[in-house]
């Protein structure tokens, strides 16, 4: 898909077919006035996999491109939902996502690291070893190379980035009991009515399998 952008299709119709852009529009439309995409995407568009994020249908995506200066600023939406697994009970759940994404382009340069060529002729700052960045906000930032920019796999980072690192299906998950395995929110397991704890409780439970043979 190197420089042929006239043959993609997308899984999902679009009236306006503003979705065949969606994920590598054009530099030159990208003006400071902005330019305004939108569409449903499905993780495989995204490049995602099932080791990263699934998500169930589709992702509405909506993004605000404009650029400033020499910087391609895009701002937008993501919305859907992702399937998880429970850190506790290990039982897949949907997980409702929407979240916003902020992040900056630049044009990659082979010659120079792009920091270092930017010029910036109105403020004069005696410290130019000091990293530049952003004002405001920490944008993540990305690069381009050619006349488009590569929007999947900045997506994909944030979809990434924007997932919890220990999802739970419920706050309140009781998850698989540590001896059994039963999963818990289903009701309690045998275990729970027993005398708890202690290293006498693992040597009773032992002893107590061996003479007498589970009954499942
Ligand atoms: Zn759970
Ligand atoms: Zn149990």
């Amino acid at each position: 898909m190197i420089g042929n952008s006239n043959t993609l299709e997308w899984g999902s119709s679009s009236p306006l077919g503003i979705t065949m852009d969606l994920l590598t529009p054009k530099i030159t439309d990208i003006t400071a006035e902005g330019l305004s995409l939108s569409g449903d995407l499905t993780g495989e568009e995204l490049g995602l996999t099932d080791a990263d994020v699934t998500i169930r249908g589709t992702l509405a995506v909506g993004l605000d491109l404009r650029a400033v200066e020499r910087t391609i600023c895009v701002t937008g939406v993501l919305e859907g939902m992702a399937i998880r697994q429970c850190v506790r009970c290990l039982n897949d759940f949907d997980d409702p996502m929407a979240f916003s994404v902020r992040v900056a382009y630049e044009r990659e340069t082979k010659a120079a690291p792009p920091a270092a060529k930017r010029d910036d002729s109105r403020k004069k700052r005696a410290a130019p070893a000091v990293e530049i960045e952003p004002e405001e906000q920490n944008d993540d930032l990305y690069y381009y190379v050619g006349d488009h920019l590569e929007l999947a796999p900045m997506l994909r980072e944030q979809l990434i980035l924007a997932s919890p690192m220990h999802p739970l299906c419920a706050k309140e998950c009781l998850g698989l009991c540590a001896r059994c395995g039963k999963d818990l929110n289903e009701g309690p397991c045998h275990c729970a009515a027993e005398p708890t704890g202690g290293p006498f409780q693992v040597l009773r439970s032992a002893k107590k399998k061996l003479g007498e043979p589970a009954d499942r």
